[in-house]
């Protein structure tokens, strides 16, 4: 039998079209990645509960946790995480060294978005000469971007200018971050030339202001049971007070603090809220083609400063969570009306936990301290001038790594393995140091396997410290019996986070089989049948895939 041309293309046609109905690809309308800044995996539990339906309890009981979720590098810290969560790579490939870290072979201090090339969009400041041009590696976010021919929108949000900015990738149509002095969201001109009409809207109604009125608790502050009692002596002060007590006068004080003050309280994280809502309704987010995802990436970072200034044990620090509930209850309720419950895939995760104050942890006689830092790097200095006749070989001790002043090295020809070997036998004395590593020879150096593999992984050798040191756990770098918290170490309240997925293609259930912030972004790709990052070492958790 034959046919003739124009039936065999129609036939084609048909063939194709049909081809095209069955192979469309599956993929969620949207991407929701909600990091949440020094939330501790317990936080999950330690609340629970006092926390609505709609918010965490939402995850959990509709989503799938992985309950054993570790970071596998050091030093935890933020620009650091959010760069692992959404590359599935780690400081040795990703180059996120820190927050801040130093050029190796200039000596020259680098904050981790930094960008000079660039100029603030909806600023003039230098808060906006941001980008994520630090970032080496391809992020899920530009994956997705690659897969889709850039049909996908990505949008990257939060107050911190990493936290919106490195999630959001190379590719993203913006990041949005806060500017404290303005209390306006800016921008960079790495996205954009101007702000979108909406956010200058958005702008003009000084949100910020508004919410800095009065901060008291959400219920009657004695049922804070999870919580110190008020007033105790483990956290810092606001600027302007002597005692931090219930309720808070937050428009007194601005006078003293600024805008950037809602940075500090819960309202921060509520100010965040609002515009991933007004980026979902004013991009048109979830609205793409079918198998066309788009991808919204915010960070909650209230969660970090409240965290910082209060410490864990604290109503301060309980009632941020509570507010946090609600806020997200706001959120999946908003994406369930605009985009549909089922149609999108929310993961909420940190990018680190975050020690008890360790003045408290000593007076409920635990071991802890306060790790010296600067008081180290004098006496270290002071040793090694002895034996090298020489000022300031050591530059600074930053993120835990001491970092060498390499010019003075080969100026002076001065042999760099021997002063190493003295840092080492100097360091493994001071109190609160567990372990010492020249990282050259960190093979043969006595450190359980755990914990040199997140010191490899951790350590960029263009961007980090030549010798790294591991403090005892519930040490910090922090002045003797100094209130507030921080983060950085190995230990599980550092390390330790939240992992649960929920909405499209996850069901209900619980992993307990230990996994990796690395293993984030894959289980991301995999559930969007995209390439992973490609500084990726992570795996998709297998337990989250078989769930389809
Ligand atoms: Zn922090």
């Amino acid at each position: 039998m034959k046919f003739n041309k124009t039936f065999l293309s129609v036939l084609g046609l048909f063939a194709g079209l049909s081809l095209y109905a069955q192979q469309e690809v599956s993929r969620p309308k949207l991407v929701v990645g909600v990091v949440v800044d020094q939330m501790r995996w317990d936080y999950l539990y330690r609340y629970q509960d006092r926390y609505s339906s709609g918010g965490f309890n939402r995850m959990l009981n509709e989503g799938f946790s992985n309950e054993n979720t570790y970071i596998p590098y050091l030093p935890t810290y933020t620009a650091i995480g959010h760069s692992t969560i959404y590359t599935g790579s780690v400081p040795a490939i990703h180059g996120i060294a820190g927050n801040d870290f130093i050029i190796q072979a200039t000596g020259k201090e680098m904050y981790c978005t930094q960008d000079d090339a660039v100029n603030g969009i909806g600023t003039t400041g230098k808060a906006g000469k941001m980008s994520p041009k630090n970032l080496l590696t391809s992020t899920v976010t530009d994956q997705l971007k690659l897969a889709t021919n850039f049909r996908s929108k990505v949008f990257g949000v939060s107050l911190k200018d990493r936290g919106g900015i490195l999630p959001a990738g190379h590719f993203a149509d913006a990041a949005f971050w806060f500017e404290g002095e303005s209390g306006n969201w800016i921008s960079s001109s790495f996205y954009m030339n101007e702000l979108p009409k909406w956010l200058q809207k958005f702008n003009d109604k000084k949100v910020a202001e508004k919410y800095l009125d009065k901060w008291n608790t959400l219920y009657p502050i004695e049922t804070y049971v999870q919580s110190e009692k008020d007033g105790n002596p483990y956290r810092e002060n606001y600027k302007g007070l002597t005692k931090s007590q219930f309720p808070y006068d937050l428009k007194a004080l601005k006078k003293d603090n600024g805008l950037g003050l809602i940075r500090s309280t819960p309202f921060g994280n509520s100010l965040t809220k609002d515009i991933a809502i007004e980026i979902i309704d004013n991009e048109n987010l979830g609205q793409n083609q079918a198998g066309v995802t788009d991808f919204l990436a915010v960070s909650f970072s209230s969660t970090d400063y409240v965290g910082h200034q209060f410490t864990p044990n604290t109503i301060e620090a309980e009632d941020t969570y509570l507010r946090l509930d609600k806020d997200l209850e706001e959120l999946f309720n908003h994406l369930d009306k605009k985009v549909g419950k089922g149609n999108y895939l929310v993961f909420l995760t940190a990018d680190h936990g975050g020690a008890h104050n360790p003045k408290y942890f000593q007076d409920k006689k635990g071991n802890a301290g306060y790790f010296p830092t600067g008081e180290v790097k004098k006496a270290l200095n002071a040793k090694l001038k002895e034996e090298f006749k020489l000022d300031d070989i050591v530059r600074s001790l930053t993120n835990y790594q001491v970092h060498l002043n390499y010019q003075t090295i080969e100026q002076n020809k001065l042999d760099e393995e021997d002063i190493k070997d003295e840092i080492v036998k100097f360091m493994r004395k001071v109190d609160g140091v567990s372990f010492v590593a020249d990282m050259d020879k960190i093979g043969e150096a006595s450190i359980p396997a755990i914990i040199k593999e997140r010191m490899i992984n951790g350590y960029n050798k263009k961007r980090s410290g030549a010798i790294n040191y591991i403090l005892e756990p519930q040490w910090y770098g922090g002045k003797q019996n100094s209130g507030g918290t921080t983060h950085g170490t190995w230990g599980s309240y550092d390390a330790h986070i939240p992992f649960v997925l929920m909405g499209w293609g996850i069901k209900h259930g619980q992993n307990n089989n230990r996994v990796y912030m690395t293993d984030i972004a894959p289980t991301i790709s995999a559930l969007l049948h995209i390439e992973e990052p490609n500084g990726n070492i992570g795996q998709p958790v297998q337990e989250v895939i078989n769930q389809k």
